[in-house]
């Protein structure tokens, strides 16, 4: 046994249920080395025997050439006393109390897999449930950890003969795969209308029949990946007016579905980093521009960027392999803004009469998730909604500390657990508006505690006394956890400098909707001087009042109103004077329920109002969008344009709320085009922005900063203040794996929170 060595090999990140143990199997074969490969609830648990160099090319190889849905995060190697192997066998699943493995997220359908799907000989010709080692359903379909099959809702199908072969066997594609089925012992597909009678049970059929649906104008109900999608022809107007209406639905843009690449590229523009994230095995939703109108105009209504995704289930490509023309919408299948629906019962009952056929299978979705969406701006990708094909992988965390809960916001929610250096957020939840909503977070919150073992003793929550997120901590609190209420720019700007792994303070600008102050007002236009522990707000939009509160989100010719009172009074420009518009004026001077902000995402709002492009609106930043996109249509340099908004006072600064509406006024009284006034706010505010940056970081020394809070996601005013802040040599820190939104806020929390933990300790 000379020049023989024993170690153990423990690797953590994303290796289980990605075929990891038949690659270490193989390489150990490969490299003649002897030993051991098990999952516990750590990870992978190796042990190898070896002579010295053949053990470092193993330990080399296992690194260089893991499976393409690993993520290793770390490997120790310990040396251990001399053991006699004979041969390298995978072992079962050690069962350890403590649980920090990893449960890998849903991944599209892999290449060889797509090739068996469509191949008339192969035994699993047209079965929506292939899948292998390298791709399908993970974390949509598990119970508990660790991620074996009899934990996951695959437990009722029982393994045929020839699957329970290929999952024995180390050097198939199939070893181990948890969900691994085939049309005679997995789960199968149903067609039904309406009324749930079964149209077809055969697949192939099922997808020649729902193409035909489709072409004639119908909605389908198609249980996906984590759940219910809503298709229907996007080249329909009628179609999608129908789905709009039904869905209660007017304006938000629906995403689409293309066959292929190339389909895609006929009418968007996609560079190649988008094209990267569109092939990517999490198969997001990328936001494309339109180059050619292929689609029906109402499918984003006067919006130039459109949501796409590649299919990436089996069921996805059979469709576009019955009808390759097509192209679908593909929405989250819910109600109005309820959360996606995704178990059968509540599909029939909930989305009913939404959809004239129902297509689902007989294995339960146990995680609900919707769709993932990204946009590319300056070559670099932005995450809109984390959720499928992202969650449940683990943010890193770069500094440790005790475990904590943080429940996030109440409006794009998300929550994350802290514990060590990791994160685990949950997906994308939505609008805490609706009791069911509220019911699914609850859910969501206790399923993932229960998983992971969580038990955190402290909660960080908003600073929001309305928020139900801030009641969940308080609840909590009364089950003896501390709680940290984080205000909420304070942890948008905090999530970057947690997800960057920044040292001491940064400049932070945080545009954002609304968002509650330590002074009681409602934040939104904030340019702080942070770490984690502790900031400082040295800048900020004037406060203007908002008639109605919060409300006003949906009225938004109030905000309109409101920014115009307060520069000329009763007697202001370009907007009507009409009784309701003085009703308006009376509750200001009164008033009478006009909380102040001074949010930018309303004075995006109340300008679109101004410029008479938008009234009324369905949805949150609507208008914000339609000034957005009148903006980008203006141009550049058409109006001059070194104009700045002025800025007074010292402790915070005030940018001048006022001045920038006097500025608009005159520029369209003046005759400027609604477009070209448009170009010239954005301009104005990244231009202001830049400026209060540069003397901040004149007076405190620093040159980092951060962008954070949902307005960076006009891609016009993001671009604007990136390319003002890279001239002045700014080291600009963005958000890479979580949203510029609210979904950022759980991890802020969980950043402040420790940070202030820490600084208790000291
Ligand atoms: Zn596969
Ligand atoms: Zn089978
Ligand atoms: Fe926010």
């Amino acid at each position: 046994m000379s020049g023989r060595d024993t170690i153990g090999l423990r690797i953590t990140g994303i290796v289980q249920g990605v075929g990891f143990r038949p690659f270490v199997y193989r390489t150990a074969i490969e490299h003649g080395i002897n030993g051991t490969v098990q999952n516990d609830t750590l990870g992978v648990l190796v042990h190898a025997c070896g002579e010295k160099e053949r053990l470092e090319a193993f330990v080399a190889a296992i690194r260089a050439d893991a499976p393409p849905l690993s993520r290793i995060d770390s490997i120790t190697i310990e040396k251990e006393p001399p053991a006699d192997f004979t041969g390298f066998h995978i072992k079962k699943s050690a069962r350890l109390d403590e649980r920090s493995a990893i449960i890998p997220p849903d991944s599209a359908l892999c290449a060889e897999c797509l090739a068996e799907l469509l191949d008339p000989a192969d035994r699993r010709y047209g079965y929506p449930f292939i899948t292998c080692t390298n791709c399908g359903p993970r974390f949509s379909i598990v119970r508990d950890i660790p991620y074996d099959r009899n934990n996951t809702s695959m437990e009722p199908f029982a393994l045929c003969p020839a699957c329970a072969r290929e999952y024995g066997d180390p050097l198939d594609r199939r070893f181990h795969t948890q969900p691994n089925a085939c049309p005679s012992c997995g789960p199968h597909l149903e067609l039904r209308d309406a009324h749930g009678t079964v149209l077809s049970a055969d697949a192939r059929e099922i997808a020649r029949m729902t193409a035909a649906f489709v072409r004639e104008g119908r909605i389908l109900a198609i249980k996906s990946v984590g759940g219910f999608l809503l298709a229907c022809d996007a080249r329909s107007d009628e179609a999608v007016l129908r789905l709009r209406l039904r869905k209660g639905r007017p304006f938000k843009p629906f995403a689409l579905m293309a066959g292929g690449i190339e389909r895609a590229e006929s009418f968007l523009e996609i560079g190649e980093a988008e094209r990267a994230l569109l092939l990517s095995h999490e198969r997001p939703i990328l936001l494309l521009k339109e180059k050619a109108g292929l689609v029906s105009r109402h499918v984003a209504p006067g919006l130039s960027y459109i949501g796409l995704m590649l299919p990436y289930a089996p069921f996805q490509y059979m469709l576009f392999d019955a009808d390759p023309d097509l192209l679908l919408i593909m929405t989250s299948g819910n109600v109005a803004d309820e959360p996606i629906v995704y178990r059968d019962r509540e599909a029939f009952e909930d989305l009913g009469k939404i959809a004239d056929g129902f297509i689902t299978y007989n294995r339960e979705i146990e995680q609900f998730s919707d769709d993932s969406v990204l946009f590319v701006e300056r070559g670099r990708p932005f995450v809109v909604r984390r959720s499928r094909g992202y969650v449940p992988v683990p943010l890193v965390l770069q500094a440790g500390g005790p475990e904590v809960f943080a429940t996030g916001g109440d409006l794009k929610s998300s929550f994350a657990y802290a514990r060590g250096a990791s994160a685990i957020m949950s997906p994308f939840i939505g609008d805490l508006e609706s009791p069911s909503a509220n019911e699914l977070y609850r859910t969501e919150m206790d399923r993932f505690r229960s998983i992971y073992r969580f038990e955190p003793r402290s909660v960080a929550c908003d600073l929001h006394p309305g928020y139900f997120t801030t009641a969940i901590a308080e609840e909590l609190v009364e089950k003896g956890l501390r709680r940290i209420a984080v205000q909420h720019h304070h942890a948008h700007i905090a999530s970057v400098i947690e997800e960057r792994n920044l040292a001491g303070r940064v400049i932070g600008i945080a545009f954002d909707g609304t968002g509650y102050g330590t002074d009681g007002r409602l934040w939104g236009a904030e340019f702080l001087v942070a770490d984690r522990a502790s900031f400082e707000r040295r800048a900020h939009f004037s406060y203007f009042p908002l008639p109605g509160g919060e409300s006003a989100i949906r009225d938004v010719w109030k905000i309109g109103i409101a920014l115009l009172h307060a520069r000329y009074s009763a007697d202001y420009p370009l907007m009507r004077r009409d009784a309701a518009a003085a009703m308006v004026c009376e509750m200001i001077e009164k008033r009478l329920y006009c909380p102040e902000t001074c949010s930018i995402g309303r004075l995006f709002d109340g300008v679109a109002a101004m410029l008479g492009i938008a009234e009324s609106v369905s949805a949150e930043a609507e208008a914000a969008m339609l000034l957005e996109e009148a903006a980008l249509r203006g141009a550049e340099g058409r109006i001059d344009d070194a104009w700045t908004i002025p800025v007074a006072g010292m402790g915070p600064e005030l940018i001048s709320t006022e001045s920038l509406v006097e500025r608009l006024v005159s520029l369209r009284l003046s005759g400027a085009s609604v477009e070209d006034s448009a170009y010239a706010f954005h301009a104005a505010i990244a231009r202001t922005a830049v400026g209060v940056a540069e003397r901040i970081r004149e007076t405190e020394k620093l040159n980092g900063i951060v962008l954070s809070g949902g307005a960076f996601q006009n891609r016009l005013l993001l671009r604007l203040i990136i390319d003002g802040l890279r001239e002045k040599r700014f080291d600009i820190h963005l958000p890479g794996k979580i949203p510029f939104n609210d979904g950022c806020l759980a991890l802020g929390q969980i950043a402040v929170a420790r940070g202030i933990l820490r600084h208790e300790q000291r």
